[in-house]
């Protein structure tokens, strides 16, 4: 099994770390050659505008969309935003990955960025193990609407933060950041389970 992390811009090279630390394969994805050779990928954070205008230079976006139809992607931050169906504050063009909608830079100034322990929902307990989260917000967007079938696997006061539909994860928060591993653990699993 081989994971992708997209590295065109953002903090790819964390992500490459987590998944490391978990013995998984892990090699940089910037081409559609390279995309193919891939089993999951991540989209790491970053800023959405330049990312999505680097994909669409290197003629990502269509092998993104054939990928995104059979394999598992894990969103974060940047990433979510560029996955979800509609992106305000300010719009901009997504793929609509995953059936959320979501507001760029939502949390305001004064938030801009934050560290908070957020207590996971039990399914995500369930499939990971037991205790709260450190979770780290970047001038973070906020997942404003869910639609059918989307579920919540980490909120925070009801804000979703992490959710799942499908093949697909998003999540507001950075887990590359922090030393817990659950977040990229229930990833490796994800993409294990699509490969049979
Ligand atoms: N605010 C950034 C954007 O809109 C996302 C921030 C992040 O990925 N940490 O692209």
């Amino acid at each position: 099994m081989q994971i992708g992390v997209l590295a065109l811009q953002g903090d790819f090279a964390a992500h490459e770390r987590a998944l490391r630390e978990l013995g998984a394969d892990v090699r940089q994805v910037r081409t559609p050659g390279e995309l193919v050779l891939v089993d999951g990928l991540i989209i790491p954070g970053g800023e959405s505008t330049t990312m999505l205008k680097l994909l669409l230079e290197d003629g990502m976006a269509e092998p993104l969309k054939a990928f995104a139809a059979t394999r598992v992607i894990y969103g974060t931050c940047a990433g979510a935003i560029l996955a979800a169906r509609v992106v305000t504050s300010p719009a901009q063009f997504s793929f609509g990955f995953i059936d959320i909608d979501i507001e760029r830079n939502a949390y305001g100034r004064q938030v801009d960025s934050s560290i908070r322990r957020l207590q996971p929902e039990q399914e995500f307990i369930d499939r990971t193990g037991p205790g709260k989260l450190e979770a780290i917000f970047i001038r973070a967007p906020i997942i404003s609407r869910l639609g059918e079938g989307v579920r919540v696997l980490i909120q925070d006061e009801g804000t979703p933060v992490l959710v799942e539909q499908g093949n697909m994860l998003a999540g507001s928060f950075h887990p590359e950041l922090t030393a817990d591993r659950r977040v990229h653990q229930l990833f490796l699993d994800k993409v294990s389970k699509s490969t049979g």
